[in-house]
């Protein structure tokens, strides 16, 4: 088996990115890897568009400092630097991809809630996150 060198972990920052990023944290002991982590905020006018009449940007940025301190508090307890944390606006999947390229990962490690049935049910961002990554994807089952 091929080694991995570049491990980037996304994070949603619920509970279950625990399970996810301590899967994350085996493999970058396991290969002596660098591991990065990334949390995406998806932009409010992304999300709802024209369709609130409002000035959403004081309500975005406490969404912005509150996943910055979340997330660097999260890194911080996995031993990820400072350097290898990434806060992004975008689309989770798109976003992703772009920085697993940026930074040469070669393994991305992405939460789901699969579900074992007639079909193998993947939850849309990890399902995302799979078709069109040009490096391995590593899909954590969490919660069930
Ligand atoms: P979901 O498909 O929304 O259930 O999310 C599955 C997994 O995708 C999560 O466990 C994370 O690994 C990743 N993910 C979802 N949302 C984000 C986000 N905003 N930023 C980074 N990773 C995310």
């Amino acid at each position: 088996m091929s080694e991995y060198r570049h491990i980037l972990v996304a994070v949603d920052l619920t509970e279950e990115s625990v399970q996810v990023t301590q899967r994350a944290c085996a493999l970058r002991t396991a290969f002596s890897a660098e591991l990065s982590c990334v949390h995406v905020i998806e932009p409010l006018s992304l999300a709802y568009g024209g369709d609130i009449p409002m000035d959403l940007s004081t309500i975005q940025d406490q969404i912005q400092d509150t996943a910055k301190s979340h997330l660097a508090e999260f890194a911080k307890s996995l031993a990820i630097a400072p350097e290898n944390q990434h806060l992004i606006f975008g689309r989770p999947e798109t976003e992703i991809h772009a920085l697993a390229k940026e930074i040469g990962a070669d393994l991305i490690v992405v939460g789901s809630h699969g579900r074992a049935g007639l079909a193998l049910l993947l939850g849309s961002t990890a399902n995302g996150v799979l078709h069109g990554a040009t490096c391995d994807v590593l899909a954590v089952r969490v919660g069930i």
